[in-house]
């Protein structure tokens, strides 16, 4: 058990989590997309503390952060031109790119795969901690195993208080959703994970964009997939999610005969009006909608709710990853109207 520090995320408290991760522990770091749990990415004893924390199934495969290009070298086998584009595209930025990895990253760190997923944050402060440190950080997001991905730190402390000796607190992620995970097939990019680089973004940069199935269709347990995350239940508050895919008056007319106790996932506040169940705004652009899906998720559990109808993002853009987010959290259950 530890006692769980909440640090402002100054020089002196950076250094500290930076001593900490030296010695093969683990901390929880800010980063743009969503809060990371940090560990030095080429110790899999530290690694192995990672998933412990979090409850993280082991053949699920952690994203490799770097803070310099130089620090790439030796990561990988190689760098196809592909990724070279992207990476002068994006980075620093949240897009993490899967590439061969060598034998320095562990096995423990890549899940066994023969891959890596790697990514060079543009957030200050875990770039600062990355430098301080002078490792590779391997951080997947700082939740329970299963539970909605934190945007604050104050999110990291409720589901992880205790099993980790700190957590930087840099206020409330800008992105907001995790990053877009993407792997190269020759000169086109197949896109594992949606996030706020978005296909539109990546398709001017290469032959064509395949969007992986798993991307917007439920994939079995047992299914081979090409990244392990699409398997597993994600992001799911205790309430019953149901998202509601048509019209703004599609959604007004569905819901006014429902059960008045149930929350209503909306884009601005007038959508619920006048109607019987209480409302909780979500946001009316996809990068809106980003920044607060995860926080609302969680104030969901808060305040209790059994049921809960979503209008549906635009599935556009980062509205894509909304979507993909908002889809698992539902369990799938969509009702097209
Ligand atoms: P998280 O750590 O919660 O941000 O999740 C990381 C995501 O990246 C998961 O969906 C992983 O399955 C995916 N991922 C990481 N490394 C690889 C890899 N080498 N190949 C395919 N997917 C990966
Ligand atoms: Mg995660």
């Amino acid at each position: 058990m530890y006692e769980t520090k909440l640090l402002p995320a100054d020089k002196e408290s950076i250094d500290q989590a930076a001593e900490l991760i030296k010695s093969g522990e683990v901390v929880g770091m800010p980063t743009e997309t969503v809060y990371g749990l940090a560990a030095n990415a080429l110790d899999p004893e530290a690694v192995k503390k990672i998933f412990i924390a979090k409850g993280r199934p082991q053949d699920n495969p952690l994203i490799v952060h770097i803070s310099s290009l130089d620090m790439l070298d030796g990561l990988v086998v190689y760098v196809p031109e592909i990724a070279k584009r992207c990476a002068e595209a994006f980075w620093p930025g949240p897009l993490t790119m899967i590439l061969p990895k060598t034998d320095r990253i562990p096995l423990t760190t890549s899940a066994g795969l023969d891959t890596v997923g790697i990514r060079m944050p543009s957030n200050k402060t875990a770039r600062a901690l990355i430098e301080a440190s002078g490792v590779p950080i391997a951080a997947p997001s700082a939740n329970l195993s299963g539970s909605p991905s934190p945007t604050k730190a104050e999110h990291v402390f409720n589901d992880l208080k205790g099993r980790i000796p700190c957590i930087l607190d840099d206020g409330s992620c800008a992105v907001g959703v995790e990053s877009t995970v993407i792997a190269f097939e020759g000169n086109r990019i197949r896109l594992l994970r949606p996030g706020f680089v978005s296909a539109e973004e990546l398709s001017e940069l290469c032959d064509g964009v395949i969007i992986d199935k798993g991307v917007t269709e439920a994939v079995a347990a047992d299914a081979k997939v090409a990244s392990p995350g699409m398997k597993y239940k994600h992001y799911a508050p205790k309430a019953d999610i149901t998202i509601i895919d048509g019209s703004l008056d599609a959604f007004r007319e569905y819901c006014k005969d429902k059960d008045s106790n149930a929350i209503l996932m909306v884009f601005d506040e007038s959508d619920g009006s006048d109607l019987p169940q209480q409302a909780i705004v979500y946001g009316n652009t996809g990068e809106e909608q980003a920044q607060k899906l995860f926080d609302v998720l969680r104030r969901l559990d808060e305040i209790g709710a059994e049921k809960v109808y979503a209008r549906c993002p635009d599935k556009s853009g980062v509205g894509l990853a909304v979507y993909n987010r908002l889809l698992r959290a539902a369990a799938f259950r969509v009702i097209k109207l």
